[in-house]
């Protein structure tokens, strides 16, 4: 999807940048993560992305544009062409007979902002350059964007998945659990999940959001960690050494248990293939 993108892409804050191609590319990386790892349409893109350990598509083509810069820049091919440039610019100034103050290209414009802001007419001046790390980079915009979309949350409303560390490629915790376990990580983890709380508020008709126990809000957390309706929680403690829901929820080895569990428990329908399998396998 990113192929050749240093020559298509530019980033949003520069003049020649394409919005709508970035937006295209985020709804195709949207379904995509949605798809892997199993979750809701009503899964914000902010946490689709946190949970499968992939950046926002335009941040990582930055990324991938800063690299490219500084290799065209350290390959002696970014002098090559503002020569080239220079020496059109000449021509062409010759035949119309008057000095034209000239626009950056979109190609020098990418140079410019490639590298850090105290040089940032250094294209001109090699011993100067200084290029962003793009790691650096992609890591420190995402973490802003990521700590901007959570001030829009009060932190007693944040799902387990909305106050976890962003972590690139972070699928530890889904790694040898079937599709549906998977899925079902996915659902307890961002709390959009088949239970009465995220069904009434999606306006699913004939739900309210009470837990059949009575609890004012049925929550994967309060199903996993409190309902008096579910038996056998005592197994998950004494097998997990704790009953920390973040841990349960977070550490790889104990994520597994708590899901086969409440799979078992079949209080969600769509998982009873899941519950029959995990039986056959005990
Ligand atoms: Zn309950």
């Amino acid at each position: 999807m990113t192929y050749g993108s240093p020559v298509w892409h530019t980033p949003e804050t520069l003049r020649h940048s394409r919005k709508t191609v970035n937006k295209k590319l985020q709804v195709i990386q949207n379904t995509a993560l949605r798809r892997v790892l199993g979750a809701y349409r009503a899964t914000p893109t902010a946490v689709l992305e946190a949970e499968a350990g992939v950046p926002p598509v335009d941040l990582y083509l930055d990324s991938l544009q800063l690299k490219a810069r500084q290799r065209l820049y350290t390959s002696g091919t970014t002098a090559l062409i503002n020569q080239a440039c220079k020496r059109i610019r000449n021509q062409l100034r010759g035949r119309r007979g008057r000095a034209r103050t000239h626009r950056q290209t979109p190609g020098q414009t990418k140079t410019t902002w490639a590298q850090e802001p105290r040089t940032a007419n250094a294209h001109t001046n090699p011993q100067e350059a200084t290029f962003k790390d793009p790691k650096k980079w992609l890591e420190a915009k995402w973490k802003k964007r990521w700590r901007d979309y959570l001030t829009n949350i009060p932190p007693e409303q944040r799902s387990l998945a909305q106050r976890v560390e962003l972590h690139k490629n972070d699928l530890q915790i889904h790694t040898g659990l079937t599709k549906a376990e998977s899925a079902l990580t996915t659902q307890i983890r961002t709390e959009k999940i088949s239970f009465a709380d995220f069904l009434t508020a999606r306006k699913v008709p004939g739900y309210s959001s009470e837990c059949h126990c009575g609890f004012h809000k049925q929550t994967a957390k309060h199903v996993i960690l409190f309902c008096p309706d579910r038996t056998d929680r005592e197994t998950l403690v004494q097998a997990t050494g704790t009953n920390d829901y973040y841990r349960w929820m977070t550490v790889p080895r104990m994520v597994r248990k708590v899901v086969k569990w409440l799979i078992k428990q079949e209080v969600l329908p769509q998982f009873a293939l899941a519950a029959e399998v995990i039986r056959e396998e005990e």
